[in-house]
Parts: C-alpha cells; sequence; structure tokens
C-alpha cells in the first residue's frame, strides 16, 4: 500500500515538531503535521517560555528590595507597564513560533494548519476537508488544563489566559498548590496584583521533597502571597464584573479574576481515537509502551498526552528517539528516571532530581545530607530566607538517590547536579569533587555529615 506520507504527526508542539524535523531532515522522511493553533505548543505559546519571561519581570521589587539592604536608597523599580510586557513578549512569542514553523519547512514537512482527527490506523482527516494517510501516525497534542468541576467555574480562568490578559487584575485568587499554582502565585504578586491562594493540603507542591515542600510554602507567604492552606472555593459566582468565591469554610470572597491551576489533562477528546484500536489509561492518558508506540502497530505517542512526565524536555526526547528508532534505523529508548525539574518562584527555586526523603525511605535505608542557612547575598541585605541544599545517599554502595535544592537560581543549579546523578555517582565523587568559593552550591561538595538515617521503618537514627 503506498501513503501520502511515511509520518503524520499531530500536534506542532515541542515533541511533535522535534520528531517531524528528525525525520524529515536527517532521515528523509515525507512528513506532514498538523496544528490547530499556533506553532510551538503550550511550552512555547502559552507555557515553560512566556511564564519565565513574567518571572523575570516579576523579580525586580524583590530585587530593589534586597538592594535597599545593600545601602541603594529610593524605590528602585518605578512603575510596571503591562502594556509595554506584553507587547515584548507578543513579539518574542511570534519570534519564536516563526522560528518553529520555518524549522519545519526547511526540514521539507508540509504544516497544515487545522485540527486533524483518526479515521483509521493510517488515516488522518484534516479540518480543511482533506484525507491523508501515512505509515506512521504520531500523536503529539499535549494537554489542557483541567478545572475542579464546581458550580460557577467557567468564571475562572486558566493559566493560557494570563498571557493574553488586556490588564492584570487588581486583585486575584489562585486555586491548586503545584507548579502552575506557585509560579503564578510568584508572577501575580510579583507584579503587584494583592495574590490569594487556596489549596487544599497543608504544604504547596505535594510529590516534592517535605523539607523543600516546607521552605515554598514559607516563602509563598512572607513574600507577600495570602496562601491559605486547607482552603478550595467549592463555587463561584458573578458579582457585576467581579467574581464572588465561596470556600468549604464558609468564607465567601470577591475577586477581579480567579485562576485555577488544578492539574491538566492529555487532550484526547475529539481526536478519532474510536475509530482505531488506541488505548487510554488513566485520566484519559493514550497507553503507550517503552517505544512510546500504541496498541496500534502504526500510532505512536509523545509528550503530555502519554501522561509520564510532563516536561518538555522530556517530550523533546520522546518525539526524537521515535524518530531515530523508525526512520532512523537507531532504535532508541527514553529513561524516564531520573529527571530533573524546577519550580520557578523567587526569591528561590526549587530544583529536584530524583527520590525525596520520604520515596526514599519507603525504598530502604537512607542517610540524609541536609543543609538549611541564610546565604550570603540575602542576609547581608537582612533577610531571614534560608536555602536547602539536600542529598539523599544509599548507605549500601554510597549512590547518590536524589537532590533537592531550594535557593536563588536552583533550576541552573539542579540542571548541572543532574549530571553525575544521571551517572550513577556517589556521595564520595560530591566529597572528592572541590568547592567553588564562594557560592551556595558548594554546599553540596561540603557537607561531611549526615543529618540522619533513615530506616526501613521509616525510623530516624541519625
Ligand atoms: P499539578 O498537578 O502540579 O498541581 C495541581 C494542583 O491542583 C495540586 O496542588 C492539586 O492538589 C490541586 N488540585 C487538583 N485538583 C483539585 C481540586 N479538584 N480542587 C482543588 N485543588 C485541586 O498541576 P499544574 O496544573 O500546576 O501543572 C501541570 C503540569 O505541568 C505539572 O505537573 C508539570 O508537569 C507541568 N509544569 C511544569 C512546570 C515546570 O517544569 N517548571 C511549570 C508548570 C507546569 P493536590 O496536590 O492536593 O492534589
Amino acid at each position: 500500500m503506498s501513503f501520502d506520507y511515511d509520518l503524520f504527526v499531530i500536534g506542532g508542539g515541542s515533541g511533535g515538531v522535534r520528531a517531524a524535523r528528525i525525520a524529515a531532515s536527517q532521515y528523509g522522511a515525507r512528513v506532514g503535521l498538523a496544528e490547530e493553533s499556533r506553532m510551538g505548543g503550550t511550552c512555547v505559546i502559552r507555557g515553560c517560555v512566556p511564564k519565565k519571561l513574567m518571572i523575570f519581570a516579576a523579580s525586580a521589587p524583590g530585587m530593589a528590595e534586597e538592594m535597599r539592604g545593600y545601602g541603594w536608597q529610593g524605590a528602585a523599580t518605578g512603575l510596571f507597564d503591562w502594556e509595554v510586557f506584553r507587547q515584548k513578549l507578543d513579539a518574542e512569542l511570534v519570534r519564536l513560533e516563526t522560528i518553529y514553523a520555518s524549522g519545519l519547512e526547511k526540514a521539507g514537512v508540509t504544516i497544515h494548519k487545522c485540527r486533524a482527527r483518526l479515521a483509521d490506523h493510517h488515516t488522518v482527516e484534516l479540518a480543511d476537508g482533506a484525507r491523508v494517510t501515512a505509515r506512521h501516525i504520531l500523536i503529539a497534542v499535549g494537554g489542557r488544563p483541567a478545572k475542579p468541576g464546581i458550580p460557577g467555574e467557567d468564571l475562572g480562568l486558566i493559566s493560557d489566559d494570563l498571557f493574553l490578559m488586556e490588564q492584570l487584575p487588581r486583585r486575584a485568587l489562585l486555586v491548586g498548590g503545584g507548579f502552575i499554582a506557585c509560579e503564578f502565585a510568584t508572577i501575580l504578586n510579583g507584579l503587584g496584583v494583592g495574590t490569594v491562594q487556596a489549596y487544599r493540603g497543608d504544604a504547596v507542591l505535594r510529590g516534592f521533597d517535605r523539607e523543600a515542600r516546607d521552605l515554598a510554602t514559607l516563602q509563598l507567604s512572607t513574600c507577600g502571597v495570602d496562601l491559605r492552606l486547607g482552603v478550595s472555593p467549592t463555587r463561584l459566582e458573578r458579582q457585576g464584573d467581579r467574581v464572588l468565591a465561596h470556600f468549604d469554610d464558609g468564607a465567601s470572597e470577591e475577586f477581579d479574576a480567579v485562576f485555577f491551576a488544578t492539574g491538566r489533562k492529555p487532550y484526547t477528546g475529539d481526536l478519532g481515537l474510536e475509530n482505531t484500536g488506541v488505548r487510554l489509561g488513566k485520566g484519559g492518558a493514550i497507553e503507550v509502551d517503552e517505544w512510546s508506540q500504541t496498541a496500534v502497530p502504526s500510532i505512536f505517542a509523545v509528550g503530555d498526552v502519554t501522561d509520564r512526565v510532563n516536561l518538555t524536555p522530556v517530550a523533546i526526547r520522546e518525539g526524537h528517539s521515535f524518530a531515530d528508532t523508525i526512520f532512523g534505523a537507531k532504535p532508541r529508548k527514553v529513561r524516564h528516571d531520573p529527571v530533573a525539574s524546577a519550580v520557578y518562584m523567587r526569591p528561590h527555586e526549587l530544583g529536584s532530581i530524583g527520590l525525596t526523603e520520604e520515596q526514599a525511605a519507603e525504598r530502604g535505608p537512607v542517610d540524609v545530607y541536609s543543609a538549611q542557612f541564610r546565604p550570603m547575598q540575602s542576609m547581608f541585605a537582612g533577610s531571614d530566607a534560608k536555602v536547602l541544599m539536600k542529598l539523599l545517599v544509599d548507605p549500601s554502595d554510597d549512590r547518590v538517590l536524589g537532590c533537592h535544592i531550594f535557593g536563588p537560581s536552583a533550576g541552573e543549579m539542579i540542571q548541572l547536579a543532574a549530571i553525575p546523578i544521571t551517572m550513577g555517582c556517589t556521595k564520595a565523587d560530591f566529597d572528592a569533587t572541590m568547592a567553588v568559593h564562594p557560592t551556595i552550591a558548594e554546599e553540596l561538595v561540603t557537607m561531611r555529615s549526615r543529618s540522619r538515617r533513615i530506616g526501613e521503618n521509616g525510623g530516624n537514627d541519625g
């Protein structure tokens, strides 16, 4: 049977674009790609990129405050002009979108600017009316924000909306305590928006190391976010041009905007999957094997739609490996563990790789090396903010099982620590490394005595 394409990719985000480009440019495959929205996907258009630029913008008041502790006088930041920032942000996103599209075109990929649905195991129906066939189909449609399912939730916004707002709200409610909620709380608060963050748990960032979570929780409150723990909204109501939120503790309060950052779901609706034998797993994620292959041999899936590790670099690696395996005769699986990640809060970020102390304790005995201290730069300015440097070590073979950093530029630090840890390094390797002085990161190679040993029963005999 002859096909229109060797590969048809549904979704022009990080994973889909990488797979399409590598298959076409390196292996000469005939590739088509459909994207219903802007090229670049969540990360580039409404995620990592605009978010990080906003985090930079939101850093100014904290930096100015710190500099006052060094003798600088007066209000150093002036006024933030959202309109100026937004125009610059729009221009930057257009620039990146153009780079993504032209990279694909140069590679010889045919771009279809419309929605695509699966018609069968080798056929895709395009919203522009065309039907195309492909030997292989790659689903890389990502995820979408999920609201919690409370009455009136349509009055609430999602993370995508922040980047498009005509003006910033004066007072906003953020619901959730995960990556997006903590980063958005940092942004809104830093840009001068009165920010209430309502989280149902007792410390933000569930799933991360508890010691780091406690510092992140403390930081949100001390930097000006009105963080309310153990609280969730139960209902939203319109109140003129504001929104009235009712909470499960009986309180009600008005806000100019309510943002839900209550998780994301695989974007599998109306994809025509019922026309195929592709199987869905928990939460609607596409089930794939270690080669990103679905239950249908001709159909593969990468990125957030498979709900493995929902991070851009993972989707890129999955897309690249898929192209190498299928079109380059270079079979390559993706290692999903360990994967480093960072939560971009201010002033301190949280960088993390490997097991948390809680996970390590469940696995067996673990030596914990943990140091909390006030870093030179902010301490001089009079801040009590603490940094955390933490290593978890397997006492049986000295291997480093996890590393958690809460501090300025922790995202940059964890990227570097991730290299030896991914290589399987030992604590002795850290100890043998000469310190760079004076830095915060030198603590990683100077922690000589363990803080505690957590035993098999979760006990503490350190
Ligand atoms: P997360 O899963 O990280 O957090 C969701 C939050 O919403 C949790 O605090 C959760 O509470 C809470 N929640 C879920 N359902 C409800 C509900 N019904 N009522 C009240 N609260 C609820 O999702 P995010 O949306 O923050 O981020 C999605 C994913 O995007 C992340 O997992 C990450 O993979 C990726 N991401 C990565 C970033 C980075 O690398 N820097 C930045 C942003 C996103 P609980 O903890 O109690 O379940």
